[in-house]
């Protein structure tokens, strides 16, 4: 923990050296105009990935990016940044390389986490046919994980949240990328 407090003070130090009224602006207030929805994997830092600082993304992440509709927590993150914060842009990341996913796709039992992780079986068994067609592993887990981000959009757009807001003059526009932890790059996938 030592470290975490070293790091926080140079970090405030910089901060303020750059700009002396940087927290106190920062603490008036948020308007961010990104929601992340993104994977809790520690590879997968959603604002140094997306070049944003504090106040520009609200973010919320857990066990491969999954938007399920009994997630309190995940609902009322997105209740929240669609009415209160009126984000304009809502983006489900997923992430190559996910563990959520792969022991997903496999067979061995984790516990507790086998239960949230059912819901990326859901995926697969509707992507069924296209996913055993792809002979190659990784390949295969890569597009279940492409799959995964595709339908969590889908879901996300079904929410009772996200049907309201689609009334409204404004919605604010759903987007389904994936991350390339070997290369860095963000994908943007068809979620139409
Ligand atoms: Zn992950």
């Amino acid at each position: 923990m030592k470290r975490i407090f070293e790091n926080n003070r140079k970090w405030v130090e910089q901060k303020l050296s750059e700009d002396k009224d940087y927290f106190r602006k920062l603490a008036q207030g948020q308007e961010p105009r990104y929601l992340f929805i993104g994977c809790s994997d520690s590879r997968v830092p959603a604002n140094e990935i997306t070049g944003t600082g504090p106040g520009e993304m609200f973010v919320h992440r857990n066990i491969a990016n999954l938007v399920v509709h009994t997630d309190m927590n995940m609902l009322s993150v997105v209740q929240y940044a669609v009415e209160v914060l009126k984000v304009k842009v809502i983006i489900v990341c997923g992430h190559y390389g996910c563990g959520g996913v792969a022991a997903a796709a496999g067979n061995e039992q984790f516990g507790l986490i086998d239960n949230w992780l059912r819901n990326i079986k859901d995926v697969l068994r509707l992507h069924e046919a296209e996913i055993l067609g792809i002979a190659d592993e990784e390949a295969r887990l890569r597009r279940l994980v492409e799959l995964n981000v595709i339908e969590q959009v889908r879901n996300l757009s079904k929410t009772s949240v996200i049907q309201k807001a689609m009334q409204s003059d404004d919605p604010p526009k759903l987007y389904g990328l994936v991350y390339d932890l070997k290369e860095g790059y963000l994908k943007e996938l068809q979620t139409g």
